[in-house]
This record gives C-alpha cells, sequence and structure tokens, in this order.
C-alpha cells in the first residue's frame, strides 16, 4: 500500500500532485533543489519590483484546472490579464490573437505557486541526487550533501527530462533513464531579459509573439494586474534556435542583442534604464503527442511535468493530475 510518497520537483506538478494525493490522506513530501517553490513560474526581483521571466501567463481550458487553483491556491493568488495580444504573421504583419482567459499569478506570477506549497512539506534546497531501494518495496532518497530521506513507498519525479534522466542513471535504474533519451523528448533552452523602461512605451500589444531572428516573445510585465510598477518593466523571451546559439555567452551581451532586437521589432528606440538577463537550460517542451504521466509499478515511481503534456502550466496540471489518480485508483 502506498501511504509515504516523495515528490522531486515543486514546480506545478509537484505541487499539483502533492495536494491531490495529500487530500486523500497519504504523507507527502516535496524536494526543492532551488530555494524556493515554483520551478518554472518564475519571478524574479528587479529594481523597484518584479518580473516574470518565467511561464508568461496560463490558460485553464479545463474547468477541473480553475477548481483546482480556487480550492488549493486560493481565489486572491491568481487572475485574468486584461491586455492586448498580438503575433506577427509569416509576411511580417501584427495580427491580434483571438480573445482567451489569460490568466496570471497576483501580484506576480510565483503567487500561485507560494499559495499551493504554504499547507505542503516542501524541503527547499535540497537536490535529490539518487534513489536508494531500502527494505522492501521502499525507496530512500539521497541529496547532493550525502543527506538520506525517508524511507517511502513511492517516488514522483517532475524534473525536466534531462534532470531525470540524471537521477535515474545515478540510481541503477537504466530502463527509466532510456525511457527519457528520445528526442522527442528534449526541451529547449531560453535566454529572457527583463528591461526597464521609466516611461511608458506606447504599442499596440501588452504580449507579443515575434518573427524575429532573436525574440520570441516580449510583454509589458507591468500591465498585469496586481503590478504597481513606476515606470514599465518588459520581459523579451529569446527564440530557441538563438538561445541555443548563444548558450554560453555573456548575459551581458546576450541583454545588449535582446534589447536591440526589442527596439527593431517595436520601433521604439526608447533605451532600458536597466536590464535583468536570465537563462532558462529547460524550458519549452518541444512534445505535443505525450502519454500525459508515465507510472513504473515494478519501481512505484512515477513521472509527471509539463514536457508529458504538452508543456505548458496547465499541461503540468493534466499531468499531475493523472498520475495522481493513477496512484489513488492503484491504492484503494
Ligand atoms: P518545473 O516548473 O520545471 O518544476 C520542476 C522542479 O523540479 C523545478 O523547481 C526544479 O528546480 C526541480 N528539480 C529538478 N531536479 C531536481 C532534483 N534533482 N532535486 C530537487 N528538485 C529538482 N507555460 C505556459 O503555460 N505559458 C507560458 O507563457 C509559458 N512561457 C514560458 C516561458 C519560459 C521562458 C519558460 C521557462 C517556461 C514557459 N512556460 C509557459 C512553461 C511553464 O513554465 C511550464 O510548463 C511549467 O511551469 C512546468 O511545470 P513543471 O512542474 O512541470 O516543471
Amino acid at each position: 500500500v502506498i501511504r509515504r510518497i516523495a515528490i522531486v520537483g515543486s514546480g506545478l506538478a509537484g505541487l499539483t500532485a502533492a495536494h491531490l494525493l495529500k487530500e486523500q490522506n497519504l504523507t507527502v513530501t516535496v524536494f526543492e533543489k532551488s530555494r524556493g517553490p515554483g520551478g518554472r513560474m518564475a519571478t524574479k526581483r528587479v529594481p523597484g519590483g518584479s518580473a516574470d521571466i518565467g511561464a508568461q501567463y496560463f490558460t485553464a481550458r479545463s474547468p477541473a484546472f480553475i477548481r483546482f487553483l480556487n480550492q488549493h491556491a486560493g481565489e486572491a493568488s491568481f487572475g485574468v490579464w486584461q491586455g492586448r495580444f498580438g503575433y506577427q504573421n509569416s509576411a511580417g504583419a501584427w495580427e491580434s490573437f483571438p480573445d482567451e482567459k489569460r490568466y496570471v499569478g497576483i501580484p506576480r506570477m510565483t503567487a500561485v505557486t507560494r499559495a499551493l506549497s504554504e499547507s505542503v512539506d516542501v524541503r527547499v534546497q535540497t537536490r535529490i541526487e539518487r534513489l536508494v531501494p531500502s527494505g522492501q518495496q521502499e525507496w530512500t532518497l539521497q541529496d547532493t550533501d550525502g543527506e538520506n530521506h525517508g524511507p517511502f513507498d513511492a517516488v514522483i519525479v517532475t524534473a525536466p527530462p534531462a534532470q531525470a534522466q540524471d537521477l535515474f542513471s545515478n540510481s541503477q535504474l537504466p530502463g527509466l533513464a532510456e525511457e527519457l533519451r528520445e528526442p522527442v523528448r528534449q526541451v529547449q533552452p531560453c535566454w529572457a531579459t527583463a528591461a526597464y523602461f521609466p516611461k511608458p512605451l506606447e504599442q499596440p500589444y501588452e504580449g507579443m509573439r515575434c518573427k524575429d531572428d532573436v525574440l520570441y516573445w516580449i510583454a509589458n510585465n507591468s500591465s498585469k494586474p496586481g503590478r504597481e510598477d513606476t515606470g514599465q518593466w518588459w520581459v523579451l523571451h529569446a527564440n530557441p534556435e538563438w538561445s541555443r546559439r548563444h548558450e554560453n555567452s555573456s548575459p551581458g551581451e546576450v541583454a545588449e542583442e535582446m534589447i536591440r532586437a526589442f527596439q527593431r521589432v517595436t520601433g521604439s528606440d526608447a533605451q532600458p534604464d536597466d536590464r535583468v538577463p536570465h537563462r532558462w537550460l529547460y524550458a519549452k517542451s518541444t512534445a505535443t503527442d505525450t502519454p500525459g504521466f508515465c507510472w513504473f509499478d515494478d519501481h512505484r515511481i512515477g513521472l509527471a511535468g509539463d514536457w508529458l503534456s504538452g508543456g505548458r502550466v496547465e499541461g503540468a496540471f493534466l499531468s499531475a493530475s493523472g498520475l495522481a489518480a493513477r496512484i489513488l485508483a492503484d491504492d484503494t
């Protein structure tokens, strides 16, 4: 019987699984390598405010996702971003995206995962390096400081595939590592830069998907609800190809080039007063046709995460809720 569960990763997938399993009286412990929860629903503190440097907004097409957020994160932690959204068509002309509810955390993206982590046992700054079999059908988790955690009856891994693969290789689970080696599982890098403009820029859209050699997306972060910036913070994301080519470039040079591209795309010659670059080694999944989640019954190990379910925030929720249901079905 599965009673004690370890979850590796406190992004939306890890926290979703934690809540759904805890609700059914399982004992859940979440391990997170970073200083705080949230994963790629990330916000960076910047002078005078904050900027969402990872996920820009999320959809909630599935009613189950909204219900989950209302119940577990609380209505105050998120809301609709009432912006105008456009994209550059193949001829380079701007067109508006169809209307859709685009949600964001309030007052910053991390508000959602922050709220979700409040009632969950999350051990931050704990990077799990290895799963060690212990006792009968039990796992102990070893972190990079050599500390052991557990035992647990089952483990859910929500790390991006390359990191999950390392974990399985270290744990003498070659079959599971192999499972993650397929190219379809790749997650692409992304350079992000937050740029501060003291005077508001006049732009037709708050969020723009660009067709550019450098940039993929630009957004007026200060236009999201609950942000109280004086001036405007814009968030720029480079496209995957450019990000890969510049994976090892200096952050300062990357920011410079991204600002130049921003000026080219927006036709504005405004110079930012401040710029804060951030490199994501694993940003977005290329997967489209995906299994949703994996459950290795023989090992009592599960895999969940956006990369198994369409590569977005809502996909992370769907993946983790599918896996939680699978584990609970087994358990009864
Ligand atoms: P993550 O959030 O990556 O969580 C995994 C967690 O595991 C991380 O916190 C990591 O630190 C931790 N971890 C990894 N290995 C270990 C280990 N060994 N031990 C302990 N902890 C470990 N989605 C949208 O829906 N809309 C968008 O506009 C959007 N834009 C994006 C832009 C960028 C630049 C990026 C980076 C992502 C974007 N996404 C967007 C994708 C979205 O952020 C993800 O789909 C979602 O946040 C993934 O959640 P997750 O829980 O699956 O993974």
